[in-house]
């Protein structure tokens, strides 16, 4: 790798560089704009959806259920400047006090201790024949010991006389304005439970409900803990009522969360009473009616849209963290992509919001996003040497693929080169094959149409002519009937085993059978044979298959063996193998061409081969058998010497 080479291609990944950070940039930018588009329009639906229904939130069957928007904490709406919803805000607003941080008192508590305070016996014992003879109880202390009564009456499982003697406390006209209100919503709570406690359940929750109806009414309501402690006791019970209707419970289930929203809602307008004034009172920064205000850790949303009813006006509370994170995800996503471009966003208190910041590189650009101005992104420069790091990779894995290619392509070639040659090779033995077996055919054909006319036409008058014709006849038909026989052989062993019928059988009287049929042949021609058929040599196999192997083996060495010559044919055992060797003294085969003689059609091309019928199948059909049946061929053999096959089979007992 030269170094201009490396000049080059550090100036190309420069420029790339250069390109991925305007699009890292864009990418960002786009990102981030579209998911606040996003959070915007499901605050304004969320919005819509409470305008239609501010009132029956909080009725009962009637309370949907509310799909919060991630990354907002609360929504409220104005209508000409006029708090829609939350719509209980208005009466809790006037107490002009936060109530979440308060702690809600707790009932039980401050009955316990009116317990202990007025515990002495004689002082509940007094109260309880006084109260039904003072029904204007004016002294707190003396309802302090009601109230003790009632809690005994409770405690002891009388529950109906604690009824008897709650309910004209709760409800006597004559206590209003005595009673604190936080000892009204005690009582509603102990009448609650004392329902809850004799079973009473579908009283229990009409008893709720008709609290909450009476809330509503309310002008006012001075304690908000305890009315927020009694909602959430009493319907936290309802819900754990086990024979409560499916349908029920989803209301109340409802009923409940929106009852909390609306408190949790309204506690945030109380704390942050100056900041919703003046981003009412503002008017809409961007055209599209959109506008941010932060305060400290408040950052507040407002989205006005004029509407036939009104000017409506929508300022949701941001929730940082998840506003935030919400948007992170889908910058996480895009940064994903530019891993090679070092970057960071930071927030304005500097923390690291995104991508990393290096030890040492130069900043290249250094922006605000439009979509949220606190977020500054920062580019820095790639250090050099990981530029020519990266170059020197690429030029690696460049070589690697040229190399690669290079390699696939001259061994692609080589092999495609084999295949055609081979191809071709095995065209021209079919082709050979095909004339040789078609002239082999023809030969003896011809001869049979020629004797055949001839007696036809009568020509052939003497009764020994007849005999001799009649007699060539039926020995050309007989090789033509051998020629085809091989041919159907041949095409046997192409389709494999599967036409084959396995059996135990003795080779000997196979082979036997094969010589008995070609002896003559072989006598006639001037050959001489010794034989040896051991009896009893069992081979597993098929006996069409193995009879052509014999045969071919036999005619084979009586074709290619000149007279006088010798022919010997063995079957005998030895050891775990059945032996069938063919020895003659015959023309031999050059070593060169002793693993061709077995491939389909092929025949040595010397002068012995050329006079002899054959179609270079022989050997062929022998390997294929030999092969099927797990033997094995040796074969040795000199020119001019002569030739031995020996086949050895499995021996089966
Ligand atoms: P073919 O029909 O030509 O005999 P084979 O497949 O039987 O076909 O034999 C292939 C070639 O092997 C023959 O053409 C011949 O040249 C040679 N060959 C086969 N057997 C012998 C043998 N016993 N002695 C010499 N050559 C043989």
């Amino acid at each position: 790798m030269s170094f201009r080479n490396i000049q080059n291609e550090n100036y190309l990944i420069q420029k790339n560089f250069e390109e991925n950070r305007a699009s890292l940039q864009k990418e960002l930018e786009d990102a981030l704009e579209r998911e606040q588009a996003k959070i915007f329009q499901e605050t304004k639906a969320a919005s819509l959806f409470l305008y239609e229904l501010p009132k029956s939130l909080l009725e009962f069957g009637n309370a949907a259920s509310f799909k919060d928007v991630q990354g907002i904490e609360a929504i409220f709406l104005f209508n000409n400047g006029t708090l829609v919803y939350p719509d209980i805000s208005s009466k809790l607003l006037s107490t002009g006090r936060s109530f979440s941080d308060t702690k809600p008192t707790l009932v039980e508590k401050a009955l316990f201790q009116t317990e202990r305070e007025g515990g002495d016996l004689q002082e509940i014992q007094y109260s309880r024949e006084t109260l039904p003879r003072f029904p204007l109880l004016q002294l707190d202390g003396q309802i302090q010991n009601a109230l003790g009564l009632i809690r005994l009456a409770y405690k002891s499982k009388q529950y109906n006389r604690a009824l008897r003697m709650l309910i004209p406390l709760e409800n006597g006209p004559s206590l209003k304005g005595y009673l604190h209100s936080n000892l009204t919503r005690s009582l509603n709570l102990l009448h609650f439970e004392i329902l809850v406690k004799m079973k009473k359940h579908q009283e229990a929750e009409e008893y709720c409900l008709a609290v909450l109806k009476q809330f509503l009414q309310e002008e006012r309501i001075e304690d908000i803990p305890s009315t927020k402690f009694f909602f959430e006791s009493a319907f936290t019970q309802i819900l754990s009522f086990e024979n409560l209707s499916q349908e029920k419970r989803e209301a109340f289930w409802n009923l409940r969360s929106n009852f909390n929203r609306q408190l949790g809602y309204t506690d945030i307008l109380v704390k942050n009473k100056d900041l919703f004034q003046n981003v009412l009172a503002s008017d809409p920064t961007s055209k599209d009616g959109i506008s941010f205000r932060s305060e400290g850790n408040v950052t507040l949303l407002k989205m006005s849209y004029p509407m036939l009813s009104g000017n409506q006006v929508v300022i949701a509370k941001i929730n940082n963290d998840t506003y935030r994170e919400r948007i992170l995800d889908k910058l996480r996503i895009v940064a994903q992509r530019w891993n090679n471009v070092p970057f960071s966003i930071t927030d304005s208190r500097d923390s690291l919001l995104l991508g990393a910041v290096p030890d040492s590189a130069n900043i290249l650009l250094q922006t605000t996003f439009n979509g949220i101005p606190t977020w500054e992104l920062s580019l820095y420069e790639k250090d050099v040497g990981e530029i020519r790091k990266e170059s020197r990779h690429r030029m690696l894995l460049m070589y690697g693929l040229l190399s690669f290619s290079l390699i696939t392509v001259i061994f692609g070639s080589f092999f495609m080169l084999r295949f055609i040659v081979q191809e071709h090779k095995l065209l021209a033995m079919k082709a050979n094959f095909l004339s040789s077996v078609s002239h082999e055919l023809k030969t003896p054909l011809t001869s049979i149409k020629m004797f055949a006319e001839m007696m036809a036409r009568g020509r052939v008058q003497k009764t020994e002519k007849v005999q001799e014709y009649s007699g060539l006849i039926g020995k050309e038909a007989s090789r033509l009937e051998n020629l085809i026989g091989a041919i159907l052989n041949y095409t046997r062993m192409e389709h494999g085993t599967g036409a084959f019928k396995w059996e135990k059988l003795d080779f000997s009287v196979c082979a036997k059978k094969v010589f008995e049929a070609v002896e003559d042949i072989g006598v006639e021609k001037g050959l001489s044979f010794k034989t040896r058929f051991e009896p009893n040599v069992y081979v597993m196999g098929d006996y069409t298959a193995l009879y052509s192997l014999a045969q071919n083996l036999i005619e084979n060495a009586i074709k290619y063996t000149n007279a006088p010559g010798d022919i010997e044919i063995n079957v005998y055992n030895e050891d775990d193998r059945a032996v069938f060797s063919v020895i003659d003294t015959g023309v031999g085969i050059a070593a060169s061409e002793q693993k061709n003689i077995f491939n389909d059609f092929y025949r040595v091309g010397d002068e012995m081969t050329r006079s002899t019928k054959g179609s270079g199948l022989g050997l062929a059909i022998v390997k294929r058998v030999a092969e099927t049946h797990k033997a094995t061929i040796s074969l040795s053999s000199k020119p001019g010497k002569g030739s031995n096959f020996t086949i050895r089979f499995r021996k089966v007992e």
